[in-house]
């Protein structure tokens, strides 16, 4: 190893394990479901992002298995040689028929998404409003573009609306864009798109909105875009098929001539090797379920409600979240992960976030209930949640 590496390796990594932020990584020992075992023990799993419990669903398995038993595992190629299937056409159909639109482009996860579409459009001369509080991959997908990079303080639309002037009247910038979550992963907060489209309309910016954790759980399952009736006026309407959808995978619905530009410019789709079959398959079938009935994702909201019920009426502070995603604040950093790391020893697997993936002061245990949990699961993780809230005098 290059002697520079190494102590740069050496500095950093002690640097972290002194200061307690190197990050042990623990192992799943099975299907991550509603309940999981780690280290032997069997845990409620209130930490994945498999809301509807696509991910072990039957339906896809067989899905997955017929597939591969025609094509084979892999695609072969990237998807502009020879690795389009059938299967990855059918796929994109489907995607547009559901989210509404004229078209979509499948990609290998949400985040290559956002690295593929954001600087298919914009470049060092256009500027993208983007809300503090962006995923991380839409901050990569910005800086990638080389476009200037404006924050505005998260769902402020008077500060939205203020920047986008300032930067139209500066004459500096060809195109501009507003870019945002549709759903924030760490309150569960909504954004506020239909002030967004009408600042948008206003200043005339192109509109992205990457709903990874709406898809498959607001607007009956079709996002939050279809939830304020704006197929029509959100530009690029970015989803995961990798978490509600439970599979892996990421896409951009929009218009035909916009999904026809991606497919000739957008880097990871021209240059890393397409999604497998299995899991190409696997998806159309979890998009086929949620046409066909709201059955999961209503049981995903009524588990989401219940959770949140009960942690309440013991006097927890669950924020303000609008969705399933049930944040419990504590506060203090190492009181959150001393909160956390007693759930996880009592039975329930629930991950304490804190500075700087939120605010100072603010850590929090984040719940990520799903439509598999039971109702005796989530009884008992309630339970779990008095013992450790009791005992660490957080209620
Ligand atoms: C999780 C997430 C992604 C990444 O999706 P993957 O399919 O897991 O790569 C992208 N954007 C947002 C907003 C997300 O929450």
């Amino acid at each position: 190893m290059a002697k520079v590496l190494e102590s740069f390796l050496d500095e950093n990594l002690n640097s972290l394990r002194v200061q307690g932020l190197y990050n042990e990584i623990d192992v799943v020992e099975g299907a991550n479901g509603p309940t999981i075992q780690i280290n032997g023990k069997d845990l409620i799993n209130l930490s994945s992002n498999n809301y509807l419990g696509l991910a072990t669903n039957n339906l896809l398995k067989q899905a997955a298995k017929n597939a591969i038993d025609k094509y084979g595992v892999g695609a072969g190629a990237v998807r502009t040689i020879n690795g389009t299937l059938d299967l990855h056409i059918a796929l994109e159909e489907k995607l547009a028929e559901f989210k509404g639109t004229e078209a979509a482009i499948s990609y290998q996860s949400g985040f290559n998404c956002n690295m593929a579409a954001i600087s298919a459009v914009m470049d060092k001369d256009d500027a993208i409003l983007s809300d503090q509080l962006n995923h991380a991959s839409i901050i990569d997908g910005c800086r990638l573009s080389k476009a200037k990079i404006i924050a505005y303080n998260h769902s402020d639309m008077d500060d939205l609306r203020e920047k986008a002037k300032a930067a139209k009247e500066s004459g500096l910038y060809k195109k501009m864009m507003v870019i945002t979550d549709g759903v924030f992963s760490m309150d569960g907060d909504i954004a506020k798109l239909p002030e967004i489209v009408q600042i948008a309309k206003q200043f005339d910016l192109i509109t992205y909105v990457d709903n990874a954790h709406g898809s498959g759980v607001t607007g009956t399952g079709k996002g939050t875009v279809k939830q304020f009736g704006l197929e029509k006026e959100i530009d690029f309407q970015i989803g995961t098929l990798s978490k509600a959808v439970g599979v892996v995978g990421g896409y951009v619905a929009g218009k035909k001539k916009l999904i026809d530009w991606l497919k000739v410019r957008s880097r990871p789709f021209l240059f890393s090797t397409a999604v497998t079959p299995g899991d190409v398959a696997a998806i159309t079938k979890a998009i086929e379920i949620m046409e066909r009935s709201s059955e999961l994702v209503d049981q995903l909201w009524e588990n989401g409600r219940y959770l949140k019920e009960g942690l309440k009426k013991l006097g927890f502070n669950i924020g303000a979240s609008e969705t399933p995603i049930t944040p419990c604040i504590i506060g203090d950093e190492k009181l959150t992960q001393l909160f956390s790391n007693r759930l996880i020893q009592e039975g329930v697997y629930a991950k304490g976030i804190v500075f700087p993936t939120v605010p100072k002061g603010t850590g929090r245990i984040r719940n990520m209930p799903t439509a598999a949990h039971t109702r005796e699961m989530l009884d008992k993780a309630v339970g779990i949640y008095k013992k450790v809230g009791e005992e660490l005098g957080v209620i």
